[in-house]
């Protein structure tokens, strides 16, 4: 384990979450087996992987996370959607949370917490819930998707709101657990989590090998570095020769990291008040910030930022040209491809991966506001509508 703000490094410890030394974020340094092979792997989803796993665990609270669809483009062979939606609660959380949570039962905790912008929250209450675990969560007041609140009503959590943004509530987590080391705490400065989220790379890799590129909606950012991190262990045990461009995508709103590495300034400006639809990524200061751009130049990606109505196109298309659902800040992923391949960063037979990092039911009010056709008829005349329709299209 080796603290990215100071340095500081020390054996694995499963009690640490954050720098012993200056609080500051872990990373988790892992060599996989010289035997890893995936022909070896037994079962399916996370846990498939745990050779890769850190840690010990004396129980696993598992909810049979991963193991997601990665679905073709129609369109594009080349093409590849990861459909993290068809996760236990509708969201790649899931697989952070199986690990973390195991984590903490492991090490003993008996309350957990977490601030969120609504998946974490929906996540954390599902595995608390089935780990026999008390959890508080600190949620922005009348800032969370509708799908995602419920959610966390159903799975029993106490829902703390606070005034302001998913940064205040990060914050408070914070220092909740600096001061008071009872609680655990379920956020992605936890490093535990990532160790969960690395394997959609591990599953990427298994199902089609190395991408070119990786496209992640980026809020937090703790996912993108996960990826990276899953895909280059693959690389230093000799299983692949490479690891994919891995491309950030924020929303305008929200985007401190995407400008930082588009205008090549080492440390991003943090926004005051981010403001998007996709509401998973609101998150004005990315707490893995520093991680996630290591990934980006690491990797020689980028990353992007795309506006509110380019994140509500690219839902509607994916929706209606591929049949996959996706909430705002997931379709976040298909814009910035979009965008990319307008400005050739990107060409039509790169093998890419879109990050679909949660599932469409979890915001109903931004699928609502589509366009639809939505027609009061006559029941006994439902043929004048077809044949009408028939007759404009010839
Ligand atoms: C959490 C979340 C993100 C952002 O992931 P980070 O690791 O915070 O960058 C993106 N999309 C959805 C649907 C999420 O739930
Ligand atoms: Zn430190």
């Amino acid at each position: 384990m080796r603290c990215i703000e100071c340095g500081f490094q020390s054996e694995l410890d499963q009690k640490m979450i954050t720098c012993p030394r200056c609080g500051g974020i872990l990373e988790i340094s892992v060599k996989l087996p010289p035997t890893f092979s995936f022909s070896k792997l037994r079962g399916r989803g996370v846990w498939r992987y745990s050779p890769a796993i850190a840690g010990n665990y004396k129980k696993i609270v598992s909810i049979s996370e991963g193991g997601t669809p990665l679905i073709r483009s129609r369109e594009n062979s080349e093409v590849y959607y990861k459909f993290e939606g068809a996760n236990p609660t509708g969201s790649f959380k899931d697989r952070g949370m199986t690990v973390a949570i195991s984590s903490a039962v492991s090490e003993g905790y008996k309350i957990v917490v977490a601030a969120s912008t609504g998946n974490t929250a929906a996540s954390a209450a599902a595995y608390s819930a089935r780990a026999g675990l008390k959890i508080y969560l600190v949620l922005p007041k009348d800032k969370v998707a509708i799908g995602k609140l419920a959610q966390s009503i159903l799975y029993g959590a106490t829902i703390l709101e606070v005034e302001g943004s998913f940064d205040v509530g990060m914050k408070a987590v914070m220092r909740l657990y600096k001061d008071v080391g009872i609680v655990y705490p379920l956020n992605s400065f936890n490093p535990w989590r990532l160790e969960g989220q690395k394997t959609i790379a591990y599953e990427i890799t298994e199902e089609i090998g190395v991408p070119d590129y990786v496209f992640v909606p980026v809020g937090n950012a703790g996912n993108i570095y996960a990826i990276w991190k899953g895909f280059t262990e693959l690389r230093d045990a000799g299983v692949i020769d490479r690891v994919p461009r891995m491309v950030g995508v924020q929303a305008e709103g929200a985007s401190p990291i995407a400008k930082a590495i588009l205008n090549n300034q080492d440390t991003p400006q943090f926004v005051e008040n981010p403001e998007t639809v996709a509401t998973a990524i609101r998150i004005g200061k990315p707490v893995n910030w520093k991680k996630a751009m290591k990934a980006i130049k690491e990797s020689q990606g980028t990353a992007i930022y795309v506006s509110d109505n380019e994140i509500m196109e690219a839902q509607r298309e994916l929706a209606r040209k591929e049949g996959i659902g996706a909430e705002p800040a997931s379709v976040a992923s298909f814009a910035g491809y979009k965008k990319a391949l307008e400005h050739g960063l990107v060409d039509r037979t790169s093998k890419t991966v879109m990050i679909l990092t949660g599932h469409a039911l979890k915001d109903p009010d931004s699928m609502i506001k589509s366009s639809a056709r939505r027609i009061i008829v006559n029941p006994d005349h439902l043929e004048n509508i077809i044949l009408g329709d028939l007759n404009v299209s010839g």
